[in-house]
């Protein structure tokens, strides 16, 4: 019988499939569940609440012997996690179509899902969960770090240094948030109240140190504040209690933001609640835990704004926590704003995103390698230099080693290009797998966040998504993904995404070519026709056929 096990990518050029491209969604489906990677990996769950890589695990069984007979001409079939055919299709469409935790519009909610998930019949994809290119916390750690510097330019003369930041949550994605603040010179107090998770992101030099109490805290963080010293302290707790008690002291607060689990209210530590009765109560009775939840999230949202008042810079980080606090009766819930519309939508304007890769030989060297490349191909951008240094320099792997980078359009294409030469020369000991986070400019509807106050209100128009991942299936990807759900939650995000392997084929390079161009190439024509004038001008720039600026 199948059940719970270590799993871990093979390393190194020996295939078990019949080709690259089938051994690449092979190694990233394992990737994703290698405990170095997974937040709970005997769950099959690899981040983001419950975000998994496999409905079960005989699915996940099924997948990898499917994967492994999978010839060059057929593309396995995926239904939330579970393998659900094989199909002869041609050697440019991808080996694996995935669909996953979709639901129709009226039964979009955590309850129907729920109801379908314990009869065995979905499981929750999140984003890069369920579509085999989560690399670890550093996927998320250079948009975090870009956030953060945004935050910085906006009102702090363009560092952190000097500042202290107040956030919550160092899970798969939040844990990037202590290293973020540091690499931009500023002191971060970020709570958890699983102190398992407090421990990792110290053992992976994402965080510091971790106070004895929020005394301890405040005073590391003063300290180091005036020294202008980088400095991360990680402290245990709730956050729906210990922000009200911040705000209701004084605490010196710069900035505020949060990435617990709140788009998942079961996720989200109730106040009065201990920690270790979580899951259980949490399984006992899921509505009474989901308004316990949500009314604690209204405290945490609360304390939010009245930093907010009291002068600090806020922002919503991502996880609909503001939509939670509303849900339980708060009012003011959104008087901050989301990320994306604060700081992020010029990148997106620019087809720019979380563009990443992984090394399926496993060697670090060939990441140093694939640095070196970015370097050399964007000798004139300074911050993408600095984060490439840094990264190189501060950055633990987990699992196969990978980069992330944001590019845009007319980047990428040439990074990819260049990767396959570079594995076609043998440069590099074996391919690489390049995709994306979903949390992208131009693949995501998701009104809460990458969506979230768009010039022309087309905010839920999810037509976006759906187009991205059909043009990604027409150019050549190798396995492309269409998610409900993820970063915000059931009913609030419809989001695709693409891996393209580079085998160092001609084959490969040509798919990579067009991967690369049109898929950033979405998120431009989406802001053009939201009627941004910095995408116009990329369009018009860079050559982007939009057919209603031709007329
Ligand atoms: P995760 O489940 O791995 O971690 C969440 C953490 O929150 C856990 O460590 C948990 O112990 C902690 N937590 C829960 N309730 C708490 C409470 N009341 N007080 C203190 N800590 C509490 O999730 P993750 O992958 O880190 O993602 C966090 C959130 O950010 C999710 O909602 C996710 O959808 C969202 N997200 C944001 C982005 C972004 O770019 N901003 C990207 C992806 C995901």
């Amino acid at each position: 019988m199948s059940g719970p096990r270590p799993v871990r990518a093979p390393r190194g050029t020996e295939l078990s499939a019949l080709g690259w491209q089938q051994e690449a969604a092979l190694r990233m489906l394992q990737n994703n569940l290698d405990p170095e990677v997974a937040e709970h990996p005997d769950k099959l769950v690899v981040y983001g609440g419950t975000g998994k890589a496999a409905r079960d695990w005989r699915s996940f069984d099924a997948m990898v012997r499917t994967l492994r007979t999978l010839k060059q001409d057929e593309t396995m079939l995926v239904q939330s996690g579970r393998p659900v055919g094989v199909m002869q299709t041609h050697e440019w469409a991808p080996r694996v179509l995935i669909a996953n935790s979709n639901l129709v519009g009226e039964w979009a909610n955590w309850e129907e899902f729920r109801r379908l998930e314990a009869l065995g019949l979905t499981m929750y994809g999140q984003m890069t969960a369920g579509s085999w290119i989560y690399i670890g916390t550093q996927g998320i750690l250079q948009g975090t770090y870009e956030t953060f510097a945004a935050v910085a330019a906006k009102k702090f003369n363009g560092t952190l240094a000097g500042t202290i930041t107040l956030t919550a949550g160092l899970g798969g994605m939040g844990g990037a948030q202590p290293l973020a603040v540091t690499m931009n010179d500023g002191v971060a107090i970020c709570i958890d109240c699983d102190p398992r998770a407090i421990e990792r992101r110290i053992e992976h030099r994402y965080l510091d140190v971790k106070a004895d109490s929020l005394e301890h805290a405040l005073q590391l963080a003063v300290e180091a504040r005036d020294a202008r010293r980088p400095l991360s302290i990680g402290l245990l707790g709730n956050a729906a209690e210990l922000l009200p008690r911040m705000l209701a002291e004084g605490a010196p607060i710069d900035i505020v933001t949060d990435q617990t689990s709140a788009h998942d209210p079961l996720a989200y530590l109730p106040l009065g609640m201990d920690f270790d009765d979580m899951a259980s109560e949490a399984a006992k009775d899921p509505a009474g835990f989901t308004t316990r939840a949500r009314e604690s999230m209204a405290r945490h949202v609360e304390a939010m704004v009245g930093f907010m008042d009291a002068g600090a810079e806020v922002f919503d980080y991502g996880n609909s926590i503001r939509g939670e606090a509303q849900l339980a009766g708060y009012e003011r819930a959104f008087a901050f704003p989301g990320f994306v519309p604060a700081y992020i939508r010029p990148l997106f304007c620019e087809g720019k995103g979380p563009f990443r890769w992984a090394a399926l030989s496993g060697e670090a060297s060939d990441i140093a390698k694939t640095d070196k490349a970015i370097l050399d191909l964007f000798p004139e951008n300074e911050s993408l230099a600095r984060w490439i240094r840094m990264a190189g320099e501060r950055v633990h792997f987990q699992g196969l080693p990978a980069r992330i980078c944001w590019l845009g359009y007319g980047e990428r294409d040439r990074a990819g290009e260049r990767f396959n030469d570079m594995v076609a020369s043998g440069e590099l000991a074996a391919p690489l797998a390049i995709g994306r986070d979903h949390l992208d400019c131009g693949s995501v509807a998701s009104p809460y966040r990458e969506t979230e106050a768009m010039l022309d209100g087309s905010d839920a128009i999810a037509d976006w998504p759906l187009l991205n991942a059909m043009v990604n299936v027409a150019s050549g990807a190798s396995w492309v993904s269409i998610h409900h759900g993820g970063g915000v939650g059931m009913g609030r995000s419809i989001h695709a995404g693409q891996v393209t392997v580079a085998d160092g084929t001609v084959l490969a390079g040509e798919k990579v070519r067009r991967v690369l161009t049109n898929d950033p190439g979405m998120g431009v024509i989406r802001h053009v026709d939201a009627g941004y004038d910095i995408a116009e001008a990329v369009a018009g720039e860079r050559d982007v056929r939009v057919p209603m600026r031709e007329g």
